[in-house]
Order: C-alpha cells, then structure tokens, then sequence
C-alpha cells in the first residue's frame, strides 16, 4: 500500500504528528520501512520492545499462546496468569498485582486504590500531589496526575482533587502535604519530563514525608520499570519501597499489557466488583509477560544494561565535550538517556532519521534514547556515529 500516509491522516483521528515512515517490520534494535530501508531503533516504541522486535522467545510465547487461548475472562483462572502474577509479587516485593491493558489504566487502578484505601482513615482524604512535568496517562483522572496543563486544557470540568509540586524539591512537597493526602505518586525517573534523575536521598525524603501524614508512596514505573535502569524497577536506584507501583510500556515486549501492584495492607482496601477489567490479565498478554520476563533472566539484561549503560554515558558525555555549545547535558541511568541540548531537537531527530536512526525528543529540548535492551556495543557506535554527523552537520 504506497498510500499509507494519505489514508491513515484522512481517517485517523487528527492527535498524532507522525513522520512520514511507514514500518513494516523489525528485527533486533532495527526496523524496516515498505521500501526496505533499514533503520536503527534507539526508540523501541517509546520504551516499549525492551527485547527487540521478533525476539525469537517471543514470538514462540504468542504463537503458542495464540493457538491455545487468547482470550478468556477473569471469572476463571489460567496457568499463565498465575505464572505472571506470582513473578510480579517476587521481583518487587509486593503482595498484590491487578493487571490492566496500558499505562493510564495501570495508574487510573492504582489511584482508585489509593482513595478507597485513605476513605477509610479519613473521608477527606483525597488529595493527590503529583510532580511538575510528570506523565502519567490521558484517561480524564491520569490528565490530572499528569502535571502539564497544555495536556488538560479544553478537558474541563475535570476530575478534583490533584495538587502538584516541582520534582526534586523536598522542601515544596513538606509545604503540601498534609493530613488531607491521599498519595504522592512520583516516576522515579521522569521520563516524558525530559529524563530527570532525581537526586540520591530525594525519594527517601518523600518516603519519610508520606509516613509521616499517613500517606501512600505510588512509583510510577511505567517507563522506568522492567530493567529499564538496569534495575528491575527504577525506585531500587534509590532503596525506596513503595506502596504501590505502576507497569506497562516494556511489561509486554510490546502485546498491550498494564498492571498495579500493592502491599497487602493496601490493596485489602479492595473487595470483589471494586475494579475490574474485561481485557486485563488476559492469556495472550500474560504469557508475552512472562516470555519477557524469561528474557530478562536468561539473557542476564540487568548486568546487560549495566554495562552498555556505562560505554554509552561516557561516550555521550565525550559527545557534550565536542559540542559544549549545543548539548548542555547527559542525563539518566541504564539505557534511559536524555541529551538536553540548547536548541530544540526536532531537527536534530529528523536529520537522524534521515540517516536511518529512530530517535525522539521530549519536553522540546531533550533527545530520549530508550533503545531495546538487548541493544550491543555495535549498534551504540553505530547510533554515536550518526548522531556526530547529524551534530556536525549543523
Ligand atoms: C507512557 C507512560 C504512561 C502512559 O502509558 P499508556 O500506555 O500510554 O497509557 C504513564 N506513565 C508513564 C511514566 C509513561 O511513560
């Protein structure tokens, strides 16, 4: 079909930008457009394909599954889905998992939670406090955890009860919280944000604070999450334990799955028709969770990461030695990288492209490099190299 770009922009509904590229399949850290031009995937879907595209453990996982039973419904149990829940208890520390379909989903649960959870302390304890250019989904509730206005706007009348801080600032969250908190829910790492760490002891401060007025602690783990740091979830940087965390994005290796898990404590707020989900925990999606997860342990990715992760930063930081004047920082942990350039980077991802490299730019100025995680030395020379020309060419 060569005119893929005219039919989908006439019919789609008008919310995406694309690039004029038209996929038509991956292998590994590359994809390949319908003219069979190869490029490198240092975007993965936004952090999605954490193992690559057609990982070979994969597609076995789904195609079995596929030929098995794809779907069938919550009323009843199946192997797969328990094999995935007793995982995602094991691997973060906590006791109950509720499976979703996305990200937004995965939080609109968990901020569900919270408020059923703190009625019970207090009816007025409502009061959600999010960071400053946070993303947490686009469902009505999760645009209001989501603190960026240009994404609520023409929205109202929205849902109450979000109050919002800068991130990284401890003092601004001692300011706001109060008896009336219901939950801070935080990324570890801001990814949407423009990739921001936050500093060593800034998570346990928040940890403190929510203790202190009786608060729940929510790790949105979305992007962060699934060895994406070379932890297994971003909040272990820091030896933080939450009360609830949020999954989706590399969860599935790319099959639509979400999830939210809680402490015993918390999630006992929940009884049975509290929530549910027609799609959630469905076969198909859990065993292409736990196909990643077979992945993540048999190809040992967290050490994987960790040492790419460190070739990748240095190299990139020899990279802002070269351009001082255009790249202001290097920023991340494992393979979640952010360059803060001084310019937008819309060009910058464009001539990339041109080059055959898939990269993205969030929060305007920042380059987001979120490659599989299989991804090798190679493939990151071979990125660094095109990203200099592109750079040089300016
Ligand atoms: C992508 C993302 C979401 C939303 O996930 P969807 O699957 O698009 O609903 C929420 N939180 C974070 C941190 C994300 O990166």
């Amino acid at each position: 079909m060569n005119n893929c770009i005219e039919i989908t922009d006439k019919y789609y509904m008008p919310v995406f930008n694309r690039y004029p590229l038209v996929l038509d399949y991956g292998q590994g850290c590359y994809v390949y457009d319908t003219n069979g031009r190869k490029y490198l995937d240092f975007l993965a879907g936004i952090a999605v394909n954490i193992v690559g595209h057609a990982h070979p453990k994969l597609v076995e996982a789904i195609s079995q599954q596929a030929g098995k039973m794809i779907h069938c419904s919550n009323l009843y149990y199946t192997a797969v889905q328990t094999r995935l829940v007793e995982r995602l208890a094991n691997s973060s520390g906590m006791d109950r998992v509720f499976l979703a379909n996305s990200g937004a989903e995965g939080n609109e649960g968990a901020i569900k939670l919270a408020r059923k959870y703190a009625k019970k302390i207090s009816p007025d304890k409502v009061e959600i406090i999010t960071a400053n250019h946070s993303f947490h989904g686009r469902t009505l509730a999760t645009l209001m955890a989501t603190a960026q206005p240009k994404y609520q706007q023409g929205f109202e009348p929205l849902p109450q009860g979000f109050s919002y801080v800068p991130y990284n600032d401890i003092k601004a969250l001692a300011d706001k919280i109060s008896d009336r908190t219901c939950a801070v829910m935080l990324e570890a790492i801001q990814g949407e944000g423009g990739i921001h760490v936050p500093d060593g002891q800034y998570l346990a401060a928040v940890r403190e604070l929510c203790d202190r007025y009786g608060a729940l602690l929510i790790f949105d783990e979305i992007q962060c999450g699934m060895a994406r740091t070379g932890k297994m979830f971003g909040y272990q940087l820091f030896n933080v334990k939450p009360d609830i965390i949020t999954l989706a994005k590399g969860l599935g290796g790319g099959v639509p799955i979400g999830a939210f898990l809680a402490t015993e404590q918390v999630a006992a707020a929940f009884s049975p028709g509290d929530h549910g989900s027609t799609f959630g925990g469905n076969p198909l999606a859990c065993a292409a969770a736990n196909a990643v997860f077979d992945v993540i342990e048999q190809e040992n990715l967290l050490e994987h990461v960790q040492e790419v992760s460190s070739y990748f930063i240095a190299k990139l930081q020899s990279m802002q030695e070269k351009y001082p004047k255009l790249i202001q920082e290097v920023r991340g942990k494992g393979l979640m990288v952010g360059i803060e350039l001084s310019v937008p980077g819309k060009d910058i991802v464009t001539g990339c492209l041109e080059q055959g490299l898939i990269i993205n730019c969030t929060a305007n100025t920042v380059l987001r490099l979120v490659p599989p995680l299989v991804v090798q030395r190679q493939q990151i020379d071979e990125m660094l190299n095109v990203l200099d020309s592109v750079l040089e060419s300016r």
